[in-house]
């Protein structure tokens, strides 16, 4: 639908390699041709189902096939182009920094790469503002997450406000979140903003609360966070007491086999969740899942029957969830109230 095309959006949550469209792929396979990686093996199309475990092994195909700086470079201005394309004008990218011993990419180099990436597409007159959050894979444990806080703090520190924040993702199943929490407090204490993967599946109540209770900026999917769910004061009361907007993702809880308690659509989300907890809509991993923010957009109105309107003015409040300057919010805020009526 070119309605939902042309509606302006802000993506809060984007992994980078997850974002990677078939034709970047087709290119990487092309530099990479011994590898005899095939389609199926990046991405899980309509009408398929994967296991969480699945999902995560497409990563790892990825991650084969994008292993040095140049690759990263052609990758990350790709994904934004793309995502630029799609209407999407304000993107928070996050991506885990990775190193490659055969190819010399460090994990410095890596987060260089991408805010080099940006900038190329800012300079180029891209109509799209991008920011990103330096990802903690919680598989890796507390060492490597306190080394990545490090980076990133000293990325924030050194680059024109690229970076802005800190994710914590890899696969909910492995590894307890409560052991990562003395570098996620130490990211929070220097000023990075925080967005947590948390209640991705169903035994993560435990950590869910000891997550809350820092409190996040922001929660991806939450799909498991439910009123009935924790120990005195529940989850949701958490949620709502520290005022923190949930992520959802359509498509990629629809596709892997979570079992999501349901997707709450913003006017449900008022009488239920009380007036202060938002959500807003994401694509995730835009390249595995075959999306687009748009798609997504499209697919929740239908899903829950909400007005046009009521779409666009759910993607102007996510200016509000974003961690950018109060300068920037607004210049998007103006850049929404102009392009309102050429689509009404
Ligand atoms: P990257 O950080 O740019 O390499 O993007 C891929 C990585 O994002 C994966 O290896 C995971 O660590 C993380 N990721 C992507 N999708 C999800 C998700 O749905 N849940 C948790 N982590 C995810």
């Amino acid at each position: 639908d070119l309605f939902y095309r042309q509606m302006p959006k802000v993506e809060l949550h984007a992994h980078l390699n997850g974002s990677v469209s078939f034709s970047t792929i087709e290119k990487l396979m092309a530099r990479k041709p011994h590898l005899n990686i095939e389609h199926n093996m990046t991405a899980i199309l309509s009408g398929q189902k994967r296991t969480l475990d699945e999902c995560f092994q497409v990563f790892k195909v990825i991650h084969q096939l994008i292993d040095t700086e140049e690759d990263i470079l052609m990758v990350a201005k790709d994904v934004i182009r793309e995502f630029a394309e799609d209407g999407v004008k304000y993107l928070e990218l996050r991506t885990t920094p990775r190193e490659d011993k055969n190819t010399g990419m460090t994990k410095r180099s890596y987060v260089q790469t991408v805010i080099e990436a940006i900038r190329q597409c800012k300079n180029e007159g891209l109509d799209i503002e991008v920011r990103l959050l330096v990802s903690v894979d919680r598989r890796h444990g507390v060492e490597v997450a306190m080394k990545t806080v490090k980076l990133a703090e000293d990325f924030m520190r050194s680059t024109d406000g690229f970076v802005v924040g800190l994710d914590l993702s890899g696969d909910p199943t492995v590894g307890h979140g409560g052991d990562l929490l003395p570098a996620l407090q130490k990211a929070k204490n220097c000023g990075l903003k925080l967005s947590l993967h948390l209640s991705e599946v169903p035994s993560q109540v435990d950590e869910s609360e000891l997550l809350l209770n820092i409190p996040p900026d922001r929660i991806g999917h939450g799909t498991f966070l439910h009123p009935e769910v924790g120990g005195a004061q529940s989850l949701v009361d958490k949620v709502m007491k520290n005022n923190t907007p949930l992520g959802k993702n359509v498509l990629s809880n629809q596709r892997s086999t979570i079992k999501v308690y349901e997707y709450i659509p913003p006017h449900k989300h008022q009488s239920d969740f009380g007036p202060l907890v938002f959500c807003s809509i994401q694509t995730d991993d835009r390249g595995v899942f075959c999306t687009e923010l748009s798609k997504e957009y499209q697919l929740a109105a239908s899903t829950f029957s909400l007005s046009r309107e009521a779409m666009w003015s759910l993607s102007q409040k996510a200016i509000d969830f974003t961690f950018a300057p109060d300068s920037l919010k607004q210049q998007l805020h103006q850049k929404w109230f102009e392009l309102h009526p050429s689509l009404f």
